[in-house]
C-alpha cells in the first residue's frame, strides 16, 4: 500500500501506451531529414505543443525540454545568472525551497552571487513584506516554488509575479510539486520560467521541461549539437518526450476530478488523525495546501519509526523529503516554520494520488493510532513529560 507519491509516481498506463511506438517502430532522430526522423520531430513539436499549453506558455519554442526538475532549475538559475551577471549579480530564494536550488545557491555564492533567502511564516508561506525588503538594484532574479514539496503549502506565486514583474525582476518558480493537482497559468501568474518534471504527473522519469519565456536570455549548461534552440543540446529522448506531453493531457483532463477526491481523502485523513491521536498536529498551511498531502506531527516519537512500524505492515508512508532523507539532520523546511529539532523529528508525511483507494487511506489510519501508543509507552521522551 503506497501513500508517497510525493517521492515518486507510477506512470500512467495510457502514458506507456502513448510511449511504446517511439520505442519501437519509431526510433528516429527528431534530427533527421527522412521520413523516420520526421515522425519523431513531428511528435517533437506536438509534445512541445501540449506542454506549452499545459501551462498556458504563449508559444510552444518557450518549453525547453531536460532530463528532469533538477536540470531544469540548474538552467533557470544558473543560467539565467551567468548570462546576465552585467546586469546584477544578486538572486532571491525562499528558505523551504527544494535541496537542488538551496545547492544552486550554494554553488552561486561561491561563484561571485551573492544569494538572499526570505523566511515563511509557521504555515509554510512566503513572507512578502520580507521579500521586498530583500529586492535591491542589482537583484536580477527571484525562485520561488509553486508548492511545497513537503508539507504542500502553496504560495502566493501570482502576488510574488507582480512584485517581481514591477521590479523588473525574472521571476522563476519550481512547480514540481502542484504540477497537475493546481492549475498553473505562466501569464496569468507573470512566471518567466517554470520548471515541470515528467514523473510527477505520472509520466516517465528522466525528463522534465524548463519554459522560458520568449525574450529571455540564459547560458547553456549542457553544449553540444545544439538541440533544444541551443539551450540544452543532446539527441532528444522523443519517446519520454512523448510520454511527459501524453501525462501533461491527461493531468489537464482529470485534475478537477482527481483533485477533488484528493482533496476529500486528505481533509478526511486530517480530521481522524486530530480525533484519534492525541497530541497531533499538522505541518504546513491548514487549508492552503496540496489536495494530496497531509503532514502530521506527533509529540515524544520520530517520525522514521512510525514509518519503520508502517513498512513492517507492508504500507509506504514518508518522513518528507525523499531528496534528503539519507541525512540525518531534520528537514530545512520544517525547521523554517519554527519548529525544535525534536518537533521536526517527529514528522510523517503521507501524499496520495491517481491510484490511491479510499481503502488504503482507511488502512493507515486503522492502525496510526495503535503504532503511535505503541512508539510513545517506549519512548523516554513521554516518561519525561508526564514525570514518570
Ligand atoms: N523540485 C522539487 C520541488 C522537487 O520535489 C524535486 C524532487 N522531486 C525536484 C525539484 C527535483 O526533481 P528531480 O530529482 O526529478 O530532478
Amino acid at each position: 500500500m503506497y501513500l508517497d507519491y510525493q517521492s515518486a509516481k507510477p506512470v500512467d498506463p495510457e502514458v506507456i501506451a502513448a510511449m511504446t511506438p517511439y520505442m519501437a517502430e519509431k526510433f528516429g532522430n527528431a534530427s533527421s531529414l527522412h521520413e523516420v526522423g520526421d515522425w519523431s520531430t513531428e511528435a517533437l513539436d506536438s509534445s512541445r505543443r501540449t506542454i506549452a499549453h499545459f501551462v498556458n506558455a504563449r508559444e510552444p519554442e518557450e518549453i525547453i525540454f531536460t532530463s528532469g526538475a533538477t536540470e531544469a532549475n540548474n538552467l533557470a538559475i544558473i543560467g539565467y545568472a551567468l548570462r546576465n551577471k552585467q546586469k546584477g549579480k544578486h538572486v532571491i530564494i525562499s528558505e523551504v525551497e527544494h535541496i537542488s536550488i538551496l545547492n544552486i545557491a550554494k554553488y552561486l555564492r561561491k561563484n561571485g552571487f551573492e544569494v538572499s533567502t526570505v523566511p515563511v511564516d509557521f504555515t509554510g508561506t512566503v513572507r512578502l513584506d520580507k521579500l521586498e525588503e530583500r529586492i535591491r538594484p542589482d537583484t536580477i532574479l527571484i525562485s520561488i516554488q509553486h508548492a511545497n514539496n513537503e508539507i504542500g503549502t502553496i504560495q502566493p506565486v501570482m502576488s510574488i509575479g507582480k512584485i517581481a514583474r514591477e521590479k523588473k525582476i525574472v521571476f522563476h518558480v519550481d512547480a514540481v510539486a502542484s504540477e497537475g493537482q493546481i492549475p498553473i497559468d505562466v501569464q496569468r501568474d507573470f512566471i518567466d520560467m517554470l520548471t515541470l518534471s515528467s514523473n510527477d504527473i505520472y509520466g516517465p522519469r528522466g525528463v522534465g521541461a524548463l519554459y522560458v519565456r520568449k525574450g529571455f536570455l540564459l547560458n547553456p549548461l549542457i553544449i553540444g549539437g545544439g538541440q533544444e534552440r541551443g539551450l540544452r543540446s543532446g539527441t532528444e529522448d522523443v519517446a519520454a518526450i512523448v510520454g511527459f506531453a501524453k501525462a501533461a493531457e491527461l493531468a489537464l483532463q482529470y485534475m478537477p476530478e482527481e483533485s477533488k477526491r484528493l482533496r476529500q481523502l486528505r481533509d478526511k485523513a486530517i480530521k481522524t488523525v486530530f480525533e484519534t491521536v492525541p497530541r497531533s498536529y499538522l505541518n504546513g498551511h491548514p487549508t492552503n495546501r496540496l489536495p494530496n498531502n497531509a503532514h502530521f506531527r506527533f509529540d515524544f516519537i520520530e517520525g522514521e519509526s512510525i514509518l519503520l512500524s508502517f513498512k513492517e505492515r507492508g504500507i509506504a508512508v514518508s518522513t518528507g523529503s525523499a531528496c534528503s532523507s539519507q541525512t540525518l539532520e531534520p528537514s530545512h523546511t520544517l525547521m523554517s516554520l519554527g519548529l525544535l529539532h525534536e518537533e521536526a523529528h517527529g514528522s510523517l508525511e503521507i501524499t496520495m494520488g491517481r491510484f490511491t483507494r479510499e481503502a488504503d487511506v482507511d488502512t493507515f489510519l486503522e492502525a496510526l493510532p495503535g503504532v503511535v501508543k505503541r512508539l510513545r509507552d517506549m519512548s523516554p521522551l513521554t516518561k519525561t513529560e508526564v514525570g514518570m
